[in-house]
């Protein structure tokens, strides 16, 4: 069968056909009508009526011979035009092929790439899963025996293991303080993996809050007391309401909170918790705890970062080297799944005021 080239190529030869038709068409009229008159004269007799048919056939001759003319010149006018569109359409195929390989090379790099990516990601997947694994076991193998080193330091403190000197005392103190700080770290650790994992579980129960600050506050005193740093807890007159709440999950907040507190506040400043029970009545009842203190302060460029995980203001790691910058991104997950609210006001180098909201009627934690 002919090919699409083959075919192109006699449409052009076609076209190129070197015979003028307007010529032909007029060397044959000529030629026919010579012919005629050459019999007529042969006939040896030329009248006006012989004049008067060979005029006519003359005549038609030419005009039949123009008309020829006419129509192959067309003919070959499209013919032409033919072998240029067939030889546009093959060339058109040409480059539709190129493209065409090209466009299979691609979607194989493509292929390739996203067989490439699959296998990264698995490998990611797996050493996501290995490094949560490490830090679970890791840190749960550390606070327990942190936690026993942390009750004899205060055994001790406190006298119960015998008497101790005040230089003691001090010691025993600095003790207490450095693990219990370290048992935080592994707490934010901890938690930190389990909010990623979205396995940390809530255990919602009636809750006095007025006692559940001043246990925690509690814990305070002696690191404040320490650094002179004077701790107040503002309640209201009238008790609130219990509220439905994880117990621990909000002791864990408000340890974070009063600990940044007491932590980023130079010696002799004040921490304030104030417990305020002025939306009691409001159309979503509940309590709004603000922790305020005379520290550092946030420096405004950087507010915008606070609750991000890992994040650490640049004055903060100044006065307190060691910290981890989990403790607020875990904290305000955690006030936003009791349908809360976490928020701050700051100004740097004049203190800063920690807001959460808790509502009363909270009856399942949001996951
Ligand atoms: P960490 O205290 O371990 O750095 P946090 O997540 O608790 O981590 O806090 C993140 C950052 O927020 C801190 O590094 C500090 O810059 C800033 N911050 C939090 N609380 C205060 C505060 N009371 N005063 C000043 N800066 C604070």
């Amino acid at each position: 069968m002919e090919t699409l080239d083959q075919k192109n190529k006699r449409l052009k030869e076609i076209g190129r056909i070197p015979i003028n038709p307007l010529i032909f068409w007029g060397v044959v009229s000529a030629a026919l009508t010579t012919v005629l008159l050459l019999i007529v004269a042969a006939s040896g007799y030329i009248s006006g009526i012989h004049w008067l048919i060979f005029v006519p056939v003359f005549a038609y001759l030419v005009i039949m011979g123009l008309f020829l003319a006419y129509i192959s010149r067309l003919q070959r006018d499209r013919d032409q035009l033919l072998a240029d569109r067939l030889s546009e359409e093959s060339h058109r195929s040409e480059e539709l092929k190129k493209l065409n390989q090209e466009l299979e090379s691609y979607a194989k790099q493509l292929f390739d790439k996203d067989i490439e990516l699959t296998m990264a990601n698995k490998r990611l997947q797996s050493l996501e899963q290995a490094k949560s694994k490490f830090v679970a076991v890791t840190t749960h193998q550390l606070r327990t025996p942190l936690s026993a080193i942390k009750w004899t330091f205060h055994m001790m403190m406190n006298s119960h293991l015998g008497p101790v000197t005040d230089e003691q005392k001090e010691f025993l103190r600095k003790g207490y303080a450095s693990t219990q700080r370290t048992i935080m770290i592994i707490n934010d650790l901890l938690n930190v993996d389990y909010i990623e994992a979205e396995q940390l579980d809530y255990n919602l129960v009636s809750i006095d809050i007025v006692e559940l600050v001043e246990n925690i506050m509690f814990e305070f005193t002696n690191q404040a007391k320490s650094r002179n740093i004077e701790l107040k807890f503002l309640k209201p007159t009238n008790k609130p309401p219990a509220v439905m709440a994880d117990p621990v999950k909000i002791g864990m907040v408000l340890e974070n909170l009063i600990d940044n507190a007491v932590k980023y506040t130079p010696v002799s400043g004040h921490v304030t918790v104030h417990l305020s029970d002025a939306r009691i009545n409001s159309a979503r009842p509940g309590v709004e705890i603000i922790v305020s203190d005379s520290g550092i302060g946030i420096p405004t460029a950087e507010r915008d970062k606070l609750f991000h995980r890992f994040f650490r203001g640049s004055n903060a790691i100044h006065l307190e080297p060691n910290g981890t910058g989990l403790g607020l991104f875990i904290a305000r997950d955690v006030i936003e799944k009791h349908g809360g609210e976490l928020w701050f006001e700051s100004k740097e180098g004049s203190g800063s005021n920690f807001h959460f909201t808790l509502p009363l009627f909270t009856s399942k934690a949001k996951t």
